[in-house]
């Protein structure tokens, strides 16, 4: 199949492609196995994040979007072919039209990085859309009407909030707290409470079975294994929903902050749009439990997670280039 039109979202967790009428063709972790002696790229994505944790000391795994920015183009650009070329497959000598999601504070430098290694990667045209207009193209919401919407977007890294009116971003906030920090909060108060050291997968797995954003009656229970801190042996114990709730509740409450300064930095108008059609949510981390519900609760404004939270960035991306009149004042930059 020729392929003229790719979406990509590089997030700090996982990275997609979208093709438009295919949908999501490519997911895959966003990690690079570097060599330490002569700095070459080993391994991306699937066959990197193998590597994690297992590699011996002259191979380094990293997380090149970490926290949100792109903190090495090289690497950036490594990870961009290597995508195109998996989707291209044989037709790798015809270059279709890019697509980028770009962290929404990401500064003109940047954004020209971006650019330039996307089209080193391959791309005949390379766009660039911030990502929460992404997420809420994706998410299905009339981002091009004159009244405010907001989107909040939780990854691995980050979480995004920010309001949208006229295909642009009016008011917005990013905090480097998502996925990972409530994971790393999660072990944290495990080995605190129970003197018991957990592995990162652990932690992800513990707040995807266990987590919740509110505590719940019907409290659950799961017995989890890690290695006890005082014997260094391996040992099991029980632990409770409403344990991970107290766990997580410091960052969470820092997300709820970020959202009400937002709001309270956006013109009437739009919250009161925002009151009536109530806020999205999207990115895998809007998934925990009764995240909805806690900020509906902490905000005062009704929340609904999007249809498929962790494709809306992807899905916005391919939608974008599919209809780039509609979407040509959301486009920050094209080469
Ligand atoms: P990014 O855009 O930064 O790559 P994603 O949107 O892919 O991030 O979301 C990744 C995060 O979502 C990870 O921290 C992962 O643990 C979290 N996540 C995925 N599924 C769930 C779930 N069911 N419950 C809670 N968190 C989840
Ligand atoms: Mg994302």
């Amino acid at each position: 199949m020729l392929i003229k039109k790719i979406g990509i979202d590089l997030g700090t967790a996982n990275t997609l492609v979208y093709l438009p009428n295919k949908g999501v063709v490519v997911n895959e972790p966003t990690v690079v196995a570097i060599s330490i002696e002569d700095n070459r790229i080993l391994a991306v994505g699937n066959q990197a994040k193998e590597m994690l944790g297992r590699t011996p000391e002259t191979i380094v795994a990293s997380r090149p979007m970490k926290d949100g920015v792109i903190a090495d183009y090289r690497v950036t650009e490594a990870m961009l072919r290597y995508f195109v070329g998996k989707v291209l497959g044989s037709w790798r000598f015809f270059r279709p039209d890019v697509m980028v999601s770009v962290p929404a504070g990401i500064t003109s430098t940047e954004r020209r990085a971006v650019i330039e290694a996307t089209v080193k990667a391959g791309a005949k045209t390379a766009y660039v859309i911030k990502e929460p207009v992404l997420a809420a193209i994706g998410a299905g919401i009339p981002i091009n009407e004159p009244g405010g919407h907001m989107i909040i977007d939780i990854g691995g890294g980050t979480s995004e909030m920010a309001v949208i009116s006229l295909g642009g971003i009016v008011s917005w906030a990013s905090v480097r707290v998502g996925g990972d920090k409530i994971d790393q909060a999660i072990s944290e108060f495990i080995r605190k409470r129970y003197n018991l050291a957990i592995g990162e997968r652990t932690a992800e797995k513990i707040k995807m079975k266990l987590g919740s954003a509110l505590p719940r009656e019907d409290d659950l229970v799961l017995k989890i294994q890690g290695r006890d801190l005082v014997a260094g042996l391996p040992k099991f114990i029980e632990i409770s929903g409403n344990e991970i709730c107290e766990a997580i509740s410091e960052q969470l409450t820092e997300i709820t902050q970020a959202i009400k300064n937002v709001l309270q930095e956006t013109p009437p108008e739009l919250v009161a749009d925002i009151m009536d059609k109530g806020i999205i949510l999207s990115g895998g981390g809007s998934l925990l439990n009764n995240l909805d519900e806690l900020f509906a609760q902490a905000i005062g404004v009704p929340c609904r997670l999007a249809k498929e939270p962790l494709l809306c960035v992807a899905k916005g991306a391919g939608l974008a280039l599919e209809h780039l009149s509609i979407y040509k004042r959301s486009i920050m930059s094209k080469k």
